[in-house]
């Protein structure tokens, strides 16, 4: 039996995920080629592509004038081919993040980056509100959900700059209402996909505003004139991704998905509240990621933390260490992940206590 993935990514995939990108690794749509040995430009290939270029905008609901790009080089090759394309003076950054940061730091190389509010005192234990964000700046970038420290801005804010959002770790848990954000963009290795490919959603008309000369590889417009195979594009994440996007439909959407996130959610977190050897370690509940709960032992039982590390692994809970940078506990509980790994791990803090406390 497979263990209780909490994995915070790559992380937990659908089965049907793994399990159709295993039969096509070995026959991809009856080739009899592998589809790690196929060219990109097959017309069986060229149908994946577009097929989950069409679901993405499907089950985000994406409004005409946007593209949807699948590239390479991760999330942090974003953070610097942001700036890249859309900075021509001035941006704007909210500092909820180890990420975040990085983000920040690329800009930099690009001209005035403001920081318009940070929780980075307090290790980002919450989201800043109330800052003012520059009339001036040419964007303004979030990262929607803290993946190391368990914080999420849950609803689509508005914004009167172009709105740029890192939605690396909780891209499809829930609706968005795309015609807020000027880019969306993510590592694909949480909600969707093995590691190796990047999505991007971007309003065409956003580019094209910048007086810099862009290399090539890092011009969004040459991606989009390619339609994602300017060059050769992550094949099986790809793949693996349109699969993933065919079970979200399946479950009935991302309305659908939301709600199983948040009963997910709820279970653990009123375990962390109500049981006295836990604590969660973010600050406001409204605040709280439905991706990635983090907790620690409370004070007088933080000698103990090994010992449930070891006992829950024991019950066959994988991956639920906290960030090296922040310690204790973090469960990812990703759209993949079951409701009965959720309870196993809750029943796990409950058996804990019932033989400590
Ligand atoms: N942003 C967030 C919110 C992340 O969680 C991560 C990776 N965990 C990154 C960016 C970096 O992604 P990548 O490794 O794909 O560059």
């Amino acid at each position: 039996m497979k263990v209780h993935n909490f994995s915070a990514g790559p992380s937990i995939l659908p089965d049907f995920t793994v399990e159709k990108t295993a039969e096509a690794i070995k026959n991809f749509a009856g080739t009899t080629l592998s589809l790690m040995e196929v060219s990109h430009r097959s017309k069986e290939f060229v149908a994946v592509m577009d097929e989950a270029i069409a679901m993405f905008k499907e089950l985000l609901s994406i409004p005409e004038g946007y593209s949807v790009l699948f590239l390479g080089g991760g999330a942090s090759t974003q953070f610097c081919m942001i700036p890249y394309n859309l900075m021509a003076k001035k941006s704007a950054y909210l500092n909820t993040g180890a990420w975040a940061n990085k983000a920040q730091k690329e800009a930099k190389l690009f001209g005035e980056v403001v920081e318009v509010a940070s929780s980075k005192e307090t290790v980002y234990n919450y989201i800043p509100k109330g800052y003012v964000v520059p009339a001036d700046a040419d964007y303004f970038h979030i990262t929607t959900n803290n993946t190391i420290y368990g914080t999420e801005i849950k609803e689509d804010m508005d914004c009167d700059i172009p709105l740029v959002a890192d939605m690396s770790s909780d891209i499809f848990s829930r609706p968005i209402d795309v015609s807020k954000y000027a880019l969306i963009y993510g590592g694909a290795q949480k909600n969707l996909a093995p590691a190796g490919v990047t999505f991007v959603i971007v309003k065409n008309e956003i580019l094209g505003k910048v007086d810099r000369q862009i290399p090539t590889m890092l011009n969004y417009q040459t991606h989009i004139d390619g339609e994602s195979m300017f060059n050769t594009p992550p094949v099986v994440p790809v793949f693996a991704a349109l699969q993933t996007l065919k079970w979200i439909k399946e479950q009935g959407g991302v309305s659908a998905i939301q709600k199983m996130n948040e009963e997910k959610a709820a279970l653990l977190y009123n375990e962390i509240d109500s049981n006295p050897m836990f604590k969660g370690t973010v600050i406001n509940k409204e605040d709280r990621s439905l991706m990635n709960i983090c907790f620690v032992m409370n004070d007088e039982y933080k000698e103990l933390e090994k010992d449930f590390y070891e006992f829950a692994t024991s019950k066959g809970m994988s991956g639920i260490k906290g960030h090296r940078s922040v310690g204790g506990f973090r469960a990812s509980t990703y759209n993949a992940l079951p409701k009965a790994s959720v309870q196993a791990l809750v029943d796990c803090m409950q058996e804990f206590k019932s033989t400590h406390v």
